[in-house]
């Protein structure tokens, strides 16, 4: 579960924890609380929404190129239906699976159901459909809150 968002010290984003996790982390003063929820206690702690770290982290691997997966996708596309730009539940391989078209970031987009099951297997030209951008390959850093 990330209910709480981390912040780097340089309050660049870098994941999502539980509350109960965040709760540790102000216990052992490893980071400060920069969002709370009004009126909410954790113990002696309000309970946080985003935490920012006290100490810079070097995370290089966030600044690598993520693994492919489909809720990836999504996530890098912010649900947004690389054709119409609706909300996306689905992923579109923009050269479908029968025509060879391969499970990659460069070949799929964020889709919604409409879209995808007009598209079939079909180039998403012959069916009026076009992509409103490229697909491109996120770092992991792209893909955090
Ligand atoms: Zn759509």
């Amino acid at each position: 579960m990330t209910e709480v968002v981390i912040l780097n010290a340089s309050y660049e984003p870098i994941g999502g924890v539980s509350v109960r996790h965040a709760i540790g982390m102000l216990v052992r003063q490893v980071a400060v609380v920069e969002e709370a929820v009004a009126g909410q206690m954790f113990g002696p702690y309000p309970r946080p929404k985003v935490v920012r770290l006290i100490r810079y982290v070097a995370a290089k691997w966030l600044y690598r190129p993520a693994g492919w997966s489909k809720r990836s996708v999504l996530k890098r596309d912010r649900h947004q239906c690389a054709y119409c730009r609706g909300r996306a539940t689905t992923v579109d391989h923009v050269v479908a699976q029968s025509r060879g078209g391969s499970s990659t970031w460069l070949n799929t987009v964020a889709s919604c159901s409409p879209c995808n099951n007009r598209k079939g297997d079909k180039a998403a030209r012959d069916v009026g459909l076009r992509l409103q951008w490229e697909p491109w390959v996120p770092r992991h850093v792209d893909l955090v809150a």
